[in-house]
């Protein structure tokens, strides 16, 4: 039966839709488990009831007709127990219930699991047998491992709308949601303009073979490229690698060589294939095999066979793209957009982002938050290519999609993308003033950047400085490392930009969810492998380099510090001032530059450094901490992924707690401490950090000014009040309801991005 599971599995993934994974399941379990009938029951949110969807066995008049209720018959029952029931005589349990249109009067036994997805019951998967049968513990077990995989499919069907339109009926014009999570804020309208994902190895068995001469050359053209690709990226490597990564290039360029992969690729052309349509079976036959071996290192060579074979096939779909073409409104929909979108279409005419992967923290819905473009990131089972030309609309407050609809949506929509202009037009004319408390208490707002597109717009929204400069960004959008004259021309323009405003600029943060294409890491648990300090401290030609780029840029402006990113320990600390001073001596002494020492500082981002926080403020000027890493440290969940994104709020009581820690331990030191992660950019975050003592907030550009107005209109004086109350609540549903509690005012609570409060 293990072999039957894996296949079935395999098998649902890999199928088109929900209706084809449930015809799969239910006569692949009908014929490994020999039983009479195998069926599956969806919960219909619209009639709350459990709905025969799919059977072998039943009638298949009664599929999306026959129905139970919550605890009602047998199957009602599972649901609610939440819990397998397994009978050997049906009949006799009293919660049978008999339903005449599924033909069930030939049945005796009876086993059903449920099928649940997050602690929600979306249905219930059932077996039953004509001739008396105990089903045994193997059974039960078959059954809960596949309906565990099942309810990983129906889920994703219930993000894209699958789920609603079977359960409903309706056709394919209806309104679909997509549900995803807010990488930006805005909404955004407009059509579809789909930038193609990385090459499909799966979708090439329709290309047109023009003769094997023509597609000989196709392949062997497309092969050179990738043979120079890796030598490029093997010699902007060299002597950051070791010897043994090294061989790892030269079998790629074996890879595709005419012994190997080629060999197979050209026959196949010769006997009348397409090369693309050659290329890409071979990969993929080869990958199966890799993936079928036992030993998990062989295993994952697939994954880099993939790669392979993806780049290749990509250079041989180039020149057959067709060129973009920008509508006014454009909505740019990928599998996996990354930052050079901004590049690719004109500003005004961008209207929105949305992709099938990408996190709140990741680069791409950083950089949109700073340019004010309306970003969807993460929405599972998004399928760009089905939505090309289509009127969508974005909700990046929310993260939510919506393709085809309803004309009442699209008005209500539109009025709120009215009320956004009418605040952000409110918004502007505070631009000059002081973020200041009614009883003048004053604080710094600084902004978040890392390219140089989002500086204009920062100092227009009147940013103080600079409270962190995410160097890592202009890395990422290069072919190898910057050297040391390029990153100082770079760094020159931003303290120059912002100059005589001070700009806290980090070392490189590479490592966790940042990589770069031409330093990749390879770990098993890259955030808690090798990342931030970890990696420059382990390579001090990059972090000198870095830091000598950065003084040597901040001569004469003097507006220069310097921040270590995921520090844990003092060790690391001291090596990266040591390292820094090392630098400024050289610079100063040796070689005659006359620049100040920048001030330095920490960041606090993991749980030891709140721990020592005390420790770092004796070696550093200041204390920023990095509310993104520290909470997902703090809380152990993993700011990027989906699943788990209900439990990741910086505003957990125990991130709440270590946060106040760090302040008191810096004012012990007599050093200033700030926040830079995104809930400083959160008005009521900001509140409470003002109250804890923070003496700055640095946060994306787009929510600068709505914070400024929200702390221009409270009392610092019932901000000391608010944080005890939210202190010494365990339960982080609870600081909510304290701060939902203490905004009340219709105006303040639209800054706060608070719901109305309606009156019954
Ligand atoms: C943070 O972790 O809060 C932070 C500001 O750094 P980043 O988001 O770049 O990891
Ligand atoms: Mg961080």
């Amino acid at each position: 039966m293990l072999s039957d599971l894996r296949s079935i599995v395999q098998q649902v993934s890999e199928a088109a839709d929900l209706e084809v994974s449930l015809d799969i399941i239910v006569s692949r379990v009908k014929r490994s488990m020999s039983v009479s009938v195998c069926s599956v029951y969806l919960y219909d949110e619209q009639n709350q009831r459990y709905l025969l969807m799919s059977t072998k066995g039943l009638s298949q008049k009664a599929v999306r007709k026959a129905s139970l209720g919550v605890g009602e018959g047998l199957v009602g029952l599972v649901a609610r127990r939440e819990e397998p029931i397994n009978l050997e005589i049906a009949e006799k349990h009293p919660s049978y219930r008999f339903l005449p249109e599924t033909g069930e009067e030939k049945y005796n036994s009876f086993l059903g699991v449920p099928i649940i997805h997050h602690r929600r019951v979306l249905g219930v998967l059932v077996v039953q047998q004509r001739v008396k049968r105990k089903f045994d513990e193997s059974d039960e077990a078959f059954l809960i491992t596949l309906s565990a995989q099942l309810a990983g499919v129906i889920a994703h069907a219930e993000s894209v709308g699958g789920l609603k339109r079977l359960t409903s009926g309706q056709g394919a014009d209806q309104e679909v949601e997509y549900r995803g999570l807010p990488g930006s804020p805005g909404i955004g309208i407009g059509t579809a303009v789909i930038i193609s994902p990385v090459a499909d190895l799966y979708a090439t068995s329709a290309v047109k073979p023009r003769g094997p001469k023509i597609e000989l050359e196709e392949f062997e053209g497309a092969v050179l490229r990738a043979h120079m690709h890796i030598k490029d990226l093997e010699r902007s490597l060299s002597g950051l690698i070791s010897d043994q990564e090294r061989l790892l290039f030269t079998a790629y360029v074996q890879m595709l060589d005419d012994q190997n992969l080629g060999k197979e690729v050209k026959a196949r052309i010769k006997e009348g294939a397409a090369a693309q349509t050659a290329w890409s079976e071979v990969i993929l036959q080869h990958c199966k095999h890799f993936e079928a071996m036992e030993d998990p290192y062989f295993r994952e060579r697939a994954v880099d066979i993939k790669d392979l074979g993806r780049r290749v096939l990509s250079y041989m779909q180039e020149k057959q793209d067709e060129k973009l073409e920008f509508p006014d409104n454009a909505i740019l929909i990928g599998e996996d957009l990354s930052a050079d979108v901004f590049g690719m279409v004109p500003p005004e005419r961008l209207a929105g982002l949305v992709s099938a992967k990408g996190s709140v923290n990741s680069h791409l819905s950083i950089l949109a938050r700073a340019m004010g473009i309306p970003t969807v990131v993460g929405v599972e089972g998004l399928r760009p290519s089905k939505l090309k030309g289509e009127e969508v609309i974005v909700d990046g407050h929310h993260g939510y999609m919506y393709v085809n609809a309803t004309q009442e949506h699209r008005q209500h929509f539109e009025a709120l993308q009215q009320e956004d202009a009418e605040l952000n037009a409110e918004l502007e004319q505070l631009r000059d003033l002081p973020a200041v408390t009614q009883d003048e208490h004053r604080i710094k707002l600084l902004v978040n950047t890392g390219l140089m597109a989002d500086v204009r717009r920062s100092i227009e929204r009147g940013a103080e400085g600079v409270g962190l400069f995410r160097s890592e960004v202009p890395f990422f959008t290069r072919q190898r490392f910057p050297t040391e004259e390029e990153q100082r021309q770079f760094y020159r323009e931003l303290l120059e930009a912002f100059s005589p405003r001070p700009v806290v600029m980090r070392t490189l943060d590479i490592g966790g969810d940042k990589a770069l294409p031409y330093f990749p890491i390879s770990e098993e648990n890259p955030f808690l492998g090798w990342r931030g300090i970890r990696i420059t401290l382990d390579h001090p030609e990059l972090f000198l380099a870095q830091v000598r780029a950065m003084m040597k840029a901040s001569y004469q402006l003097d507006n220069l510090s310097i921040l270590f990113p995921m520090i844990s320990g003092v060790p690391e600390l001291d090596m990266a001032v040591a390292l820094v001073k090392r630098a400024h001596k050289e610079l100063t002494e040796e070689e005659g530059f006359e620049i100040l020492m920048p001030k330095l500082g920490a960041m606090i981002e993991v749980p030891s450094a709140v721990f020592l926080a005390r420790d770092f403020a004796k070696r550093v000027d200041f204390l920023s901490v990095g509310s993104n890493d520290l909470t997902q440290y703090i809380l152990a969940v993993d700011r990027n992924n989906p699943r788990v994104v209900d439990l990741y709020d910086a505003m957990h009581p125990a991130v709440l707690a270590a946060l106040q820690h760090v302040v008191y331990a810096a004012r012990a030191e007599g050093i200033s401490a700030g926040l830079c992660g995104e809930l400083a950019g959160d008005p009521l975050g900001a509140l409470l950090l003002i109250a804890m003592g923070y003496d700055s907030l640095s946060m994306s550009a787009s929510n600068l000014l709505r914070v400024k107005a929200l702390i221009r209109s409270s009392k610092y004086s019932e901000l000391g009040p608010l944080l005890k109350k939210v202190l010494a609540v365990a339960d982080v549903a609870d600081v909510h309801q304290c701060l939902e509690d203490f905004v009340q005012d219709p105006e303040l609570r639209r800054l706060a991005n608070l719901k109305k409060i309606t009156t019954h």
